[in-house]
């Protein structure tokens, strides 16, 4: 969702007369991209903001930005310790930029905006991307879910959803750009609707352009998975057998304390809906150790659903009081020493997972996106999965950007190894 946004705010630079630098030292403005999702991301942002005021000292002309989620929510805290940053704008107010440049080249005073809007979706803005494969599209903003340990429904904002036509139209422009690759973003992508429809539609006129390769979506909450959706996916070939559906606990009282709105046996059985679907699916997710009064009972909960679902990859998490939400006014809070320790057995658990789940396509040929050099040999390329796993094959006459068939034949890590099949020998084979 940042890097989208980012680009958003890129095509708005570019529109005022500004050009990307790779050399930070000639940058005349420098914006910092915020998240407030856990505490290391601030601090993150905290250590960056102080190696960049001795930029700043040096050059007072630079002007230092701070957008996004951290300056919605932690807007006088920077103002009182970091009065060297300029510009402060949350989420909802990228337009002010251009404006504020012109001003700003004029006075010398701060420019905070941190009003949340129900409205602005950035309809008419079109993102400045890098070259690439895969292009982000949000489709939504905000999050009225209000799971008790999450900060997002208070830095972006209520929902709100951009028209199909909108989306459909950024989608061709990408298209037209060279990119083959879809990802429709929002913070609970499937909640998606507009008086023309929901997500489901939304996916189906996506799939219906000509040129797109591949469509991913993220993040999709586990309540609005329904029938619909799985049926468009299973319906079209270059919508990607792959899902993300964040867990996040195991224990039907840790899941009812962070709001999360279904159960143990709810996320199962969606679980076997999906694989019933789309058969071999994967499935990846999101999970929170150490969430306030989570017993090692609750914990081992999790576990037995992470081995349940047999997930492909999860995203692991320490919980992180976030200042302001439910959660952080609970009295329970877990020690660091146990959360770190339940943390390193979810990471320990999912790389079996992970290595059993890709163990599976050994001996089979799978189709491929060829993405980039890989990192190892130039003989090789990179590309993934439909399910978003990373493939090691040798060149032949590909090029990024192509789908190729490669037989699988190892897996070591999180990473698949394979050989590119020509189409002759595919040919040859069904004969
Ligand atoms: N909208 C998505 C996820 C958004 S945030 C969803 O509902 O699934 C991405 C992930 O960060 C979440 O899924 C959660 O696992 C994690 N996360 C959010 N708040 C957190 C917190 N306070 N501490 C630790 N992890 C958190
Ligand atoms: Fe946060 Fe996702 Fe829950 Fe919304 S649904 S509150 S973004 S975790």
């Amino acid at each position: 969702m940042n890097v989208y946004d980012s680009e958003l705010v890129a095509g708005l630079l570019q529109k005022c007369g500004y050009s990307k630098t790779d050399d930070i030292q000639k940058a005349d403005v420098i914006f910092l991209n915020t998240c407030a999702i856990r505490e290391k991301a601030e601090e993150t942002v905290h250590n960056r903001l102080n190696n960049l005021h001795y930029m700043k000292k040096k050059n007072p002309q630079l002007l230092l930005g701070v957008l996004g989620c951290m300056a919605q929510n932690l807007k006088n805290e920077l103002l009182e310790t970091k009065p060297f940053v300029d510009i402060i704008l949350g989420p909802d107010s990228y337009r002010r930029i251009p404006e504020i440049l012109k001003v700003r080249n004029k006075v010398g005073n701060h420019h905070v905006d941190t009003k949340l809007s129900k409205f602005e979706i950035y309809e008419d803005m079109f993102p400045s991307r890098n070259e690439g494969v895969n292009a982000w599209i949000s489709i939504s903003r905000g999050c009225d879910k209000f799971c008790t340990f999450c900060i997002v429904p208070f830095t972006r904002g209520r929902e709100r959803s951009r028209s199909m036509l909108g989306i459909v139209q950024e989608v061709e422009e990408a298209v037209s750009k060279g990119f083959v690759e879809i990802t429709l973003l929002g913070q609970n992508v499937n909640s998606y609707r507009t008086s023309e429809g929901k997500f489901h539609l939304l996916l189906e006129k996506v799939a219906a352009v000509s040129g797109v390769k591949r469509i991913r979506y993220t993040s999709p909450h586990p309540q609005d998975m329904d029938d619909d959706l799985l049926q468009v996916m299973s319906e079209h070939e270059n919508i990607c057998n792959y899902v993300h559906l964040p867990l996040q606990a195991g224990s039907d009282r840790i899941l009812k304390r962070m709001n999360r709105t279904y159960t143990q046996q709810e996320y199962l059985q969606l679980v076997d809906r999906i694989r019933k679907f789309i058969p071999g699916c994967s499935i990846s997710t999101d999970i929170i150790v150490g969430f306030p009064g989570e017993t090692d009972e609750e914990f081992e909960e999790t576990l037995m659903m992470m081995e349940s679902s047999a997930f492909d990859s999860a995203f692991m998490f320490k919980y992180s009081p976030r200042p302001g939400t439910k959660a952080a006014e609970y009295s329970d809070h877990i020690t660091e020493k146990v959360k770190q320790n339940r943390l390193e057995r979810v990471i320990e658990l999912q790389k079996k997972i992970s290595l059993l789940r890709n163990q599976r396509h050994i001996g089979k040929s799978l189709p491929i996106m060829v993405e980039k050099e890989s990192k190892k040999s130039n003989l090789n390329w990179a590309g993934r999965t439909e399910g978003n796993a990373w493939v090691i094959f040798n060149k032949t006459n590909e090029k990024p950007k192509d789908i190729v068939n490669v037989l699988i034949q190892d897996a070591q890590g999180v990473s698949l190894f394979g050989e590119r099949i020509l189409e002759k020998e595919l040919v040859h084979e069904i004969n």
